[in-house]
């Protein structure tokens, strides 16, 4: 029999907790999120941090795997870089859920069906 209803019903009460980037303090849409190593795995390196996809691909633009593990193996340390400063003030002004590589892989739109007006 259905006894299990009413744990069912108070989940939909708990919406998730929204993840800010600490690149950029935009909030992460699930589909960009990314997860970042401040030591890279390669050197050993186990703890992550979660960013946007392009806030994560810019740090790996902008630095090796050796100056990410001797100097910028911290968010502060590699917000002091210029070169990220610049890239943070042109990201913030975008939308959350912008990404540089244009490909948009779960667009479940436009099946036939009837739009509400
Ligand atoms: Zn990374
Ligand atoms: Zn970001």
């Amino acid at each position: 029999m259905a006894r299990k209803n009413r744990e069912e019903v108070a989940s939909w009460d708990v919406e998730p907790e929204p993840v800010l980037c600490p690149m950029c303090e935009r909030v992460i849409p699930d589909d960009q999120k990314d997860a970042h190593h401040l030591v890279p795995k390669s050197k050993g390196g186990k703890k992550t941090v979660c960013l946007h996809r392009i806030c994560h691909y810019q740090i790996h633009a902008i630095f090796t795997d050796s100056q990410l593990a001797k100097k910028f193996s911290t968010i502060e340390a590699i917000l002091e870089d210029p070169a990220v400063q610049k890239f943070v003030a042109w990201v913030k002004g975008k939308h959350p859920s912008f990404s540089a590589s244009a490909k948009e892989p779960r667009q479940a739109f436009g099946s036939g069906r009837g739009r509400k007006q």
